[in-house]
């Protein structure tokens, strides 16, 4: 027994999924897709799509963000678990890898809750700001271009409502964040970022080695 987290090995991690995941098939169908493209990688694993949509209906969330959709396994986890009111604003640059998230999207009739942004992120989320949400927003994912992290956590903390969740990809980036000889853009930026959310008393904060490490970040009132 120690007082850290548990290391997961092969085999421990597998019957973690066996005797917790309940993953619904078009999520496993596009999961398996998915699996075929060589940036296989960008996706999230299933049990985090899983609590994804537990903490979506925890915090009771019905307007949700999210900034970086790649084949759409989190929108469609998240907006399995909205309500049929539930609306995401879905973030992407890639018309070729949101044409598959659009497609199972459709298939899980869930098309009606994403509204589907295909611009750099950074412009969508002012738009909405100089549309006046700011503090509208429940729920948010951010995942998509590290060096950019902190300019989408700066936008989507004003649109978060208080009480708000923003949840954000890869803190841990595969340990790279901890092996100081490591020194490219994408690891000194996510490196960097972990330091501002440390030291940032606007939010609650944790940050789980669940996936390649998902920070959450609750706004404070
Ligand atoms: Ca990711």
């Amino acid at each position: 027994m120690s007082n850290r987290s548990i290391t997961l090995t092969d085999s421990l991690y597998d019957y973690m999924n066996d005797v917790s995941l309940r993953e619904p098939p078009l999520l496993l169908a596009l999961r398996e897709e998915t699996s075929e493209l060589t940036q296989r990688s960008m996706q999230i694993s299933p049990e985090q799509g899983q609590f994804m949509a537990l903490l979506a209906r925890l915090i009771g969330a019905r307007r949700c963000l999210e900034v970086g959709v790649f084949t759409g396994y989190s929108s469609l986890a998240t907006a399995l678990a909205l309500p049929d009111d539930g609306r995401i604003v879905a973030c992407d640059v890639s018309e070729e890898w949101t044409a598959v998230a659009r497609r199972y999207w459709k298939r899980a009739g869930v098309e009606h809750k994403i509204d589907l942004r295909l611009a750099p992120a950074t412009e969508t989320l002012d738009d909405l700001l100089a549309q006046g949400r700011a503090g509208t927003f429940d729920f948010a994912f951010i995942d998509a271009d590290k060096t950019s992290y902190l300019a989408y956590y700066e936008r989507t903390l004003a649109l978060l409502r208080t009480g708000g969740l923003v949840l954000i990809d890869n803190t841990l980036w595969s340990g790279r964040v901890a092996d100081p000889e490591v020194a490219d853009d994408d690891t000194v930026a996510l490196r960097h970022f972990n330091e501002v959310l440390h030291r940032d008393e606007r939010v609650d904060l944790s940050l789980l080695p669940l996936g390649d490490g998902l920070t959450l970040a609750r706004k404070r009132g």
